[in-house]
């Protein structure tokens, strides 16, 4: 059972990933991205999900540098923009990140998402990364299990992540199988339906163990071993957000919120997202 908001899971490289992190998406570079890494460190965690399309790398970097937790103990990930596919500008694009973030190296990096034509060369260069040294851990976005089939067969390392949309209601049940089976560890990406959590078998799951909606799904994706990366701008939701080790959810409740999935999205489906 997974107790502390420091606890990980182990990826297939032997590198730990903490279970929650924070989101910064829409979170503006400066102040407001630094505010909330600083809360989110304080509050206990240990993992950041930026992307270099979010523009606020470099306020990700200040958040962290003035926590006073020391580099080793955080878990960073940023990711490749669709612009920047292809394998030397992918290497430029990591490059250019790194130095926003002020960081030495990176500990995951992501194909943020798959396109048409040129993701395999894209992970090539996170292959090349890897090995040198300057990212822990490399891995994909928003693959579905027919981008990762082609990706396993045409590349040297295996990714270690998926990032993709998971939430009540949308449980991914394919892929999540796939991921497991390939030992790839999936994370997920507006968590919290975008704040959209006004569904009453959450409201009811939270007066019954005394949380909060977005506590009882945040609970669900950690207790199926999906690592989840909640997005707040507010201390007070930062902190709730990672005060959900101390509950577990039962079996029948875990088989109730499975059963809410409508196959929603709240972002791009990946085959249409072309680009
Ligand atoms: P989330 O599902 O995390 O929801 C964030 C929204 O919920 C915000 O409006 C926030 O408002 C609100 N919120 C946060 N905590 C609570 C709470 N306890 N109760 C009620 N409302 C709450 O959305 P995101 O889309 O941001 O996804 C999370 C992260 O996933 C992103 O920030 C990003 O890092 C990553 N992501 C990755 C993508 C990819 O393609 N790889 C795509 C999209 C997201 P407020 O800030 O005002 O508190």
């Amino acid at each position: 059972m997974v107790t502390s908001i420091q606890d990980s899971t182990t990826l297939r490289n032997g590198v730990r990933m903490p279970w929650l992190g924070l989101g910064v998406w829409k979170t503006q570079d400066g102040e407001e991205v630094e505010h909330a890494v600083r809360a989110a460190i304080e509050a206990g965690y240990r993992s950041i999900d930026t992307a270099a399309i979010y523009g606020n790398e470099a306020g990700v970097g200040r958040g962290i540098k003035v926590s006073g937790v020391n580099r080793e103990d955080l878990f960073i990930t940023t990711k490749v923009w669709n612009d920047d596919q292809g394998y030397e500008s992918t290497l430029q694009a990591f490059e250019t990140s790194r130095q926003k973030l002020g960081v030495e190296y990176l500990d995951l990096y992501l194909v943020h998402w798959p396109g048409t034509s040129k993701y395999i060369e894209t992970y090539r260069a996170l292959e090349k990364l890897y090995k040198d040294g300057l990212v822990k851990a490399i891995g994909v976005s928003n693959f579905l299990v027919h981008h990762l089939e082609e990706l396993i067969a045409n590349c040297e390392i295996k990714p270690m992540v998926n990032q993709v949309e998971y939430h009540p209601l949308l449980n991914q049940q394919e892929l999540y199988n796939y991921c497991k089976q390939e030992g790839i560890q999936l994370e997920a990406w507006s968590p919290l339906m975008q704040g959209n959590l006004d569904l009453p078998l959450l409201t009811e799951l939270a007066t019954k163990y005394q949380k909060s909606p977005a506590q009882i799904v945040l609970r669900w994706d950690i207790q199926q071993g999906v690592v989840t990366i909640p997005k707040s701008i507010r201390a007070e939701r930062i902190q709730e957000n990672g005060n959900i080790f101390d509950f577990e959810l039962s079996n029948d409740d875990m088989k109730r919120l499975n059963t809410l999935n409508e196959d929603k999205r709240f972002g791009p489906h990946p085959d249409k997202f072309v680009f």
